[in-house]
């Protein structure tokens, strides 16, 4: 057999012309075509990485996104529209080192802080999202940080437990969502950074800024410190979109002072224009989270604000019967699994409303009273084989909801 001439077989050089030529079954390849290989299938393989990306996390066009969130959370319009553009820029933003490699025109995170009363869907929206999309997701309550002094383990403990929802999958835990609960309780007591420093505030403010930011973290991957001898898995928090809620009880007294002042001066413009007094929520910025005493380096990691409404008995109603997870369905559900047809009679819908309004336990106390209301019905119709239908009248419902021990329905 001929012997094959000892060049390149990919640029033709030959041996002489080559560092090294490395020899295969019937053909050479020299050290720069497996250099220049080597770039190719690394570029190829980070573009299907991008796809994959695209794959898993199912990525939604805003119009879409809130479309699916009107399936779980009832009103709340603003915070929808809000959000549904913060994640669908944030989650195109992962996939944009695919886009114009020559193109340094860096997408900022667009982290996102929800403002409004306990009870009125912020965990819902932002567990709703991380369904829809399909990203892991867990939650942090922010006052915990305080408690524990020392930030950076608490810091390490939230991405232990996202690490956790993803199933011990790093990378799908580096593109997941978390939400901090409770920021506003981290608020710094006063506008002005006093030179006793406070502790319970700003420190944390400080640890989560570290977070936000962007940053590796070793994160002991059962979470706490009991087995030292596990290996630490290290997780980037750059991609992680932090979805930040509070009531901010009060900053509706910043938000009137700071539209007051605005209006002095240039009144004949802004006089005839209709503000919504009841809910001056819907005009929360920036500069009233700073007033109300969040850090601005922190303020200026959380650029998308938006506001919750509070819910109207109206809205209550709704939530009772129309989302797709809604508590009459879901006890529909349980009683027909006993071969029971449930039915709420007139007046019952809006009696439950009445009662979750009076004792002031918003959208949470629906559940407790619903559960106060059916808990004798549940214990007795098992063992009940004749019964195939029960309609609960408003009375039966009045009549239940009067011996409630009334602190039971207390919401944390
Ligand atoms: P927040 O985080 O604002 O304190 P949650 O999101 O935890 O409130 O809401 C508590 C419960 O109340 C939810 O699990 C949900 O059942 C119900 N709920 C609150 N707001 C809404 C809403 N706008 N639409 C549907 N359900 C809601």
């Amino acid at each position: 057999m001929e012997k094959i001439k000892e060049k390149c077989s990919f640029c033709g050089r030959s041996k002489k012309e080559t560092a090294i030529l490395i020899a295969g079954l019937d053909a050479f390849i020299c050290d720069m075509c497996v250099n220049q290989a080597h770039t190719i299938v690394s570029e190829e393989l980070a573009e299907r990485t991008g796809s994959t990306l695209k794959q898993e996390v199912n990525l939604l066009k805003p119009i879409e996104i809130k479309k699916h969130l009107d399936e779980y959370v009832i009103g709340q319009d603003d915070a929808k529209k809000v959000l549904s553009v913060a994640v669908y820029n944030h989650y195109k933003r992962l996939t944009q080192k695919n886009f114009k490699k020559d193109d340094d025109t860096e997408i900022e995170k667009s982290n996102i802080i929800l403002i409004g009363e306990t009870g009125t869907g912020k965990t819902l929206l932002a567990r709703s999202i991380s369904r829809i999309l399909n990203v892991p997701f867990c939650i942090a309550d922010a006052t915990v940080l305080t408690e524990a002094g020392y930030v950076g383990e608490d810091v390490e403990s939230i991405l232990a437990r996202l690490l956790q929802a993803a199933d011990y999958n790093v990378d799908s835990a580096q593109r997941g969502i978390v939400f901090i609960d409770e920021v506003d309780k981290i608020a710094r007591k006063s506008d002005n950074p006093s030179i006793t420093r406070d502790v319970s505030g700003e420190g944390v403010q400080q640890g989560l800024l570290k977070l936000l930011e962007g940053a590796v973290v070793n994160v002991p991957p059962q979470g706490g410190r009991k087995h030292p001898e596990q290996k630490m898995v290290s997780i980037d928090t750059r991609n992680i979109l932090f979805i930040c809620g509070g009531a901010f009880d009060g900053i509706d007294k910043k938000i009137a002072r700071r539209m007051q002042s605005q209006t002095i001066g240039y009144t004949s413009s802004k006089e005839n224009e209709f503000i919504d007094k009841e809910n001056l929520l819907r005009y929360v910025n920036s500069q009233d989270l700073k007033s109300f005493g969040l850090i601005p380096e922190l303020i200026g990691r959380l650029p998308v604000v938006t506001h919750l409404d509070p819910l109207d008995s109206e809205t209550l109603k709704q939530i009772l019967t129309v989302p797709k997870n809604a508590l009459v369905k879901q006890y529909m559900k349980l009683f027909a699994m006993d071969g029971v047809a449930l039915q709420l009679g007139e007046g019952v819908l809006d009696f439950i409303v009445v009662k979750a309004l009076e004792y002031k336990l918003g959208a949470r106390g629906l559940r407790s009273i619903m559960e106060g209301i059916l808990t004798d019905l549940m214990f007795e119709l098992p063992s009940n084989e004749d019964l195939k239908s029960f309609v609960v009248t408003e009375e039966y419902a009045r009549e239940k909801f009067d011996k409630l021990k009334l602190t039971h329905l207390k919401v944390a």
